[in-house]
């Protein structure tokens, strides 16, 4: 159940935003500590993307005044760049995301794309520019259709059919009685874990964004399932700028660069065989994961 505490005037001339925010982002960015209120600068103009490069210039951030988050991140994501942020729970890494989508504003340092500052530019462009898949794609209740063509207003139907092609959700929503119009959400269809995935990459191809911002499923899925959406992810994030705040590091080894978070700060970066050489914290979270891995085949058998 999302409850969304904000004043009703101002639900109600944003509506749309809050809809768009809630399908963007779902379980991701914890919709129950909704931010004050971002306002776009007077006359601020469009974002424009040339080639999608994300700056985070000595960002800080708190969610409350006495308690530091973020304490000065610095990380350049060149454009069409594939970076994955990992640490341990409460590290900081979902706020990075609600900070490049200016879910709120940081209190210390910038966050540029393009050399532009996100607060200088109208929060409806950078929306925009950024797809966010999250681990739990939410639905609306209405058909296939609509979930997948709420990517992009005035999407034609081979533009939607070409999407969940891409998507390997085509063949499955034909299988169906009604096809693209079978009505799915809580008074629908429920679809798996892995098929909402798929609407939710479709519904993101549909969109088209320069840039990228995955939270990476879980154990929710089962392994030969989450395989096939991290090749379906893979394969959207070519050509595009992409992060990705990553859970299990077996599906970002072949980043170009793991960002290591620790108590808002970053500890280690480099590539997968770079940190295991290192020998440092990625290399010590690899092996524990690893380990663990190991075990639960081990059980399962
Ligand atoms: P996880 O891997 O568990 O998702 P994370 O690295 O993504 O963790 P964040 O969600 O960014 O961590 O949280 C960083 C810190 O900020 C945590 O200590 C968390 O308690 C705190 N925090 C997150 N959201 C809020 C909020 N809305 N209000 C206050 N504190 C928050």
């Amino acid at each position: 159940m999302i409850q969304i505490t904000m004043p009703l005037g101002f639900l109600g001339t944003v509506y749309r935003e809050i809809r768009q925010a809630l399908v963007d982002m779902g379980e991701m960015f914890d919709l129950l500590h909704q931010p004050a209120e971002i306002e776009d600068k007077p006359g601020a103009p469009a974002l424009k993307v040339t080639g999608g490069e994300v700056c985070f210039d000595a960002v800080k951030f708190a969610y409350h005044p006495d308690r530091p988050i973020l304490k000065g991140i610095s990380l350049t994501v060149a454009a069409g760049q594939r970076v994955a942020l990992v640490g341990p729970s409460g590290s900081g890494k979902s706020t990075i995301g609600r900070l490049l989508f200016r879910f709120y504003d940081v209190t210390g340092g910038a966050i540029r794309i393009d050399g532009q500052d996100l607060r200088d530019v109208t929060q409806q462009s950078l929306h925009d520019a950024i797809g966010v898949v999250p681990q739990d794609t939410v639905l609306f209740n209405d058909t296939i259709r609509y979930n997948i063509a709420y990517g992009r207003a005035g999407a034609t139907e081979a533009e939607i059919v070409a999407a969940a092609r891409a998507a390997k959700i085509h063949d499955f929503v034909m299988s169906l009685p009604e096809g693209y119009e079978t009505a799915v959400g809580e008074r629908g269809l429920k679809l798996s874990g892995g098929e909402k995935q798929r609407v939710g990459i479709a519904r993101t191809l549909l969109k088209n964004p320069p840039i990228l911002l995955l939270d990476e499923a879980t154990s929710a899925l089962d392994t030969q399932t989450e395989r096939d959406i991290q090749d379906s992810l893979n394969a959207m994030g070519e050509g595009r700028t992409v992060i990705t705040i990553a859970h299990r590091l077996s599906t970002i080894a072949d980043a170009d660069r793991i960002v290591v978070l620790e108590k808002g700060k970053i500890v280690e970066e480099g590539t997968h065989e770079a940190l295991l050489a290192h020998g440092g914290r990625y290399a010590a979270m690899w092996a524990r994961q690893s380990s663990e891995d190991g075990e639960t085949e081990a059980s399962a058998a």
